[in-house]
């Protein structure tokens, strides 16, 4: 796993890859820029949003939707204008929106947080094709990473203050979640962003553990460790040309200046080929 952009960001988020620009999408939440990196020529460009930006994913109508501290807009990269979608939480002003991801059906799902990260304040949201949003959980610490089985019938979630994964049956039909039950523990670093590759195997970011880890879902067994020289890993996305090429966001968010001296690459982007493919980024709508 090798460093491939020096993004120095504070807290480098939600990596996704958009098959139909080749580019991988990925947010410095306490940066509040949104960005697109192109892993062939090696350039990132970047918007600054303004705000807390917690993910951001491709929308079918063009452009892309984002969560901006307690709200879902539409960014049309070209002009950069922001459009206001929908609002959730205004009775919470020190909320904010953290991690998000659209389902099989073009559902963009994404939880909140309380900032200083100690109380179950937060909530996971689905922002509907239509505009609508549902609440669908609540009592959750940190809301962070999500994805779904190839089949859409899992949906994995992470709330990192229990860290663990936890599964749940997933009626695409209508978005709604079942059967909840706890299918990992980390004990190696506290479970942050999540992607699920082509063969169904979940792979985890561990903040604070200078890693990343491929699992069974089914079995709850890991499969494989990889190392990274910064501690605080926060998603994965799998994606290039041939959908084998690894990505990974970090963060310099919250460390000393002794521990900045010590992982001077902390917040950069980094990348390695596998041999699993992965599955690139769903749109909403
Ligand atoms: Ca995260």
């Amino acid at each position: 796993m090798h460093q491939v952009f020096s993004a120095q960001a504070q807290l480098g988020e939600g990596a996704l890859w958009d098959a139909d620009h080749q580019r991988l999408l990925w947010v410095d939440i306490v940066g509040h820029r949104v960005h697109r990196y192109d892993p062939v020529s090696g350039i990132d460009q970047s918007i600054d949003v303004g705000n807390y930006v917690g993910s951001m994913v491709p929308a079918r109508g063009g452009g892309l939707i984002l969560t901006l501290l307690r709200s879902f807009y539409h960014l049309d990269w070209e002009t950069q204008e922001l459009r206001l979608l929908a609002s959730v939480e205004s009775d919470r002003p020190t909320n904010r929106f953290n991690d998000g991801k659209c389902d099989p059906r073009g559902r963009f799902w994404a939880g909140t947080l309380e900032l200083a990260e100690s109380k179950p304040a937060g909530a996971l949201y689905c922002l509907e094709p239509d505009l609508t949003v549902r609440k669908v959980l609540s009592g959750i610490t940190v809301s962070n990473g999500l994805d779904w089985s190839p089949d859409g019938s899992t949906m994995y979630y992470i709330d990192s203050a229990t860290r663990a994964v936890t599964a749940f049956d997933y009626d695409l039909d209508h978005g709604t979640l079942s059967h909840r039950r706890q299918i990992i523990h980390l004990t190696d670093g506290v479970p942050d962003g999540m992607t699920v590759d082509s063969e169904g195997m979940i792979w985890i970011a561990h903040w604070d553990g200078y890693r990343i880890s491929r699992w069974n879902p089914a079995q709850g067994a890991r499969l494989q460790t990889f190392e990274l020289p910064v501690a605080r890993i926060t998603s994965i996305a799998i994606g290039g040309s041939d959908l084998r090429q690894l990505f990974v966001t970090s963060a310099r968010h919250g460390l000393s200046a002794a521990d900045l001296r010590a992982q001077p690459l902390a917040g950069d982007l980094f990348s390695a080929r596998t041999e699993i493919q992965g599955l690139p980024a769903r749109l909403f709508g």
